[in-house]
């Protein structure tokens, strides 16, 4: 199947890596990327995703994109070093 939505690129500042597979209100991170965010944070991240799409709160989903916005802090952070 071909994904049905515009390219969208990297949420890492500078990267051009894109994807086609998430919606438009939906930032991503390449693989590249999230490699560099720290283990502990990607399985609260998909802990979180997981549980946001089984259950379907309001509540998750703000939460998902709290701990989101941390991992792309993160991957910035690692990627500039500071
Ligand atoms: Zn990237």
């Amino acid at each position: 199947m071909t994904a049905p939505y515009p390219k969208q690129t990297c949420a890492a500042f500078g990267c051009k890596r894109w994807s086609r597979k998430y919606p438009p209100d939906w930032s991503f991170l390449c693989r590249d990327h999230w490699q560099t965010v720290p283990t502990k944070l990607r399985r609260l991240h998909n802990r979180l995703l997981r549980r946001a799409k089984k259950f379907n709160t309001p509540d998750l989903w703000a939460r998902e994109a709290r701990v989101w916005k941390r991992c792309i802090d993160a991957a910035n952070r690692e990627q500039f070093g500071i």
